[in-house]
């Protein structure tokens, strides 16, 4: 499976434009993690891709063929988990995946419901009513509907909101499991559920794509540019992004991003996150 976006923008109705020129190129298999401040865009372009909203400009290509004409057959072919998941609270988690498995068309619901409860690990709440589930518990009911039926692309928009760490962990496995022979694309703004686990990153920011390649591009473009330093005065600072500020016995000790790092500050290797950061403060100052 392939997906070409090509020069696609989005401006909504109110004006607001949402994606400017964005060209993409994601191929299976592969688990790509879409990075990007609140508000740049991340959701929206998950909305082009799912057909439910239609691109102010530009053309989106799925195996050659344009989205808007083969609509209907990629639906089938996807799981989408939209960032405001409703659930129907009356129903038990086995009743709401049996509907959306019949929504979707399957031909054998109840081995298929068996396999997506299992893998979000959710067997001794199949019969609970989803009002009673907690908020990370009801993202696995989200997450358990968008794997039905095994599709060869994924769409998650934030999926690990609402789970606490050791569910990300866990999470974080099934999308690379889930991703060995299909496409994922998950969206998200937090470091830690990238890092290890995806083999493509594409950064944007303001409706504009900054990056996309592997972590290790990411990183290898950030050094040189990473530092830490002991807090002496405050004009020290200047044009430096602080990323971390550490209380320590000896003082302060900081670590920044910039452009240029001035003598003062010791040059470190750079984290995935310390890249990430380093790719946004660019804009910021430019
Ligand atoms: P992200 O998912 O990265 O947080 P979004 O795609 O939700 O970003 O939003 C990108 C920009 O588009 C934001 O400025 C947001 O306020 C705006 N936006 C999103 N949805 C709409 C809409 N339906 N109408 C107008 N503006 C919108």
């Amino acid at each position: 499976m392939e997906l070409k976006i090509q020069g696609v923008g989005m401006t909504y109705p109110n004006g607001k434009q949402a994606l400017k020129d964005l060209n993409l190129e994601l191929k299976s298999p592969s688990l790509i993690g879409l990075l990007g401040p609140n508000g740049a865009g991340k959701s929206t372009l998950m909305k082009l891709l799912v057909a439910a909203l239609l691109p102010t400009a530009g053309t989106i290509l799925v195996d050659g063929q344009p989205l808007v004409k083969h609509e209907r057959a990629f639906k089938e072919r996807l799981g989408y988990l939209p960032q405001e998941f409703g659930l129907f609270d009356e129903l038990s988690v086995t009743q709401f995946l049996d509907y959306m498995a019949a929504l979707k068309g399957l031909r054998q619901p109840k081995a298929a419901i068996r396999e997506v409860i299992e893998s979000v690990r959710l067997e001794e709440k199949a019969k609970a009513k989803i009002r009673t589930l907690s908020g990370g518990q009801r993202q696995r009911v989200g997450i358990a509907q968008a794997l039905l039926g095994n599709p060869p692309f994924l769409i998650l928009d934030e999926p690990t909101v609402g789970l606490d760490p050791e569910e990300r962990i866990h999470f974080r496995n099934l999308f690379s499991r889930t991703a060995q022979d299909r496409l994922v694309l998950l969206s998200t703004h937090i470091i830690e559920d990238v890092q290890s686990v995806c083999d493509q990153l594409v950064v944007i920011h303001q409706g504009r794509s900054l990056f996309t390649g592997t972590p290790e591009q990411l990183i290898h473009l950030a050094q040189g540019h990473v530092g830490v330093f002991w807090e002496r005065d405050a004009g020290q600072e200047q044009g430096l992004h602080i990323t971390a500020r550490v209380n320590t016995g000896q003082g302060i000790r900081c670590r920044a991003v910039a452009a240029q790092l001035p003598a003062f500050v010791k040059v470190e290797e750079p984290t995935l996150e310390d890249a990430y950061l380093y790719l946004l403060s660019r804009e910021v100052s430019a």
